[in-house]
């Protein structure tokens, strides 16, 4: 199964930049070219959200102490 192209157009990094992603059909998954956020592409739905991305500018262990994030 492969994310439709007109799809992956118009999807963007969730982050602030809406950067666009690579896809990779073989590992189902999706590459911020900007941050090199890597989001999950699930049951063909891809999973663009910060908290379920790995890897990223600041990595994992940053997380918590300065964002207002709930
Ligand atoms: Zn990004």
């Amino acid at each position: 199964m492969a994310l439709d192209p007109q799809l992956l157009e118009i999807l963007a990094c969730p982050d602030t930049h809406h950067a666009p992603l690579d896809y990779d059909p073989q590992a189902q998954t999706l590459t911020c070219t900007e941050c090199g956020r890597i989001f999950e592409v699930r049951d063909d739905v891809p999973v663009l959200l910060l908290d379920e991305a790995r890897g990223g500018p600041a990595g994992d262990d940053a997380r918590g102490g300065s964002g207002s994030q709930r």
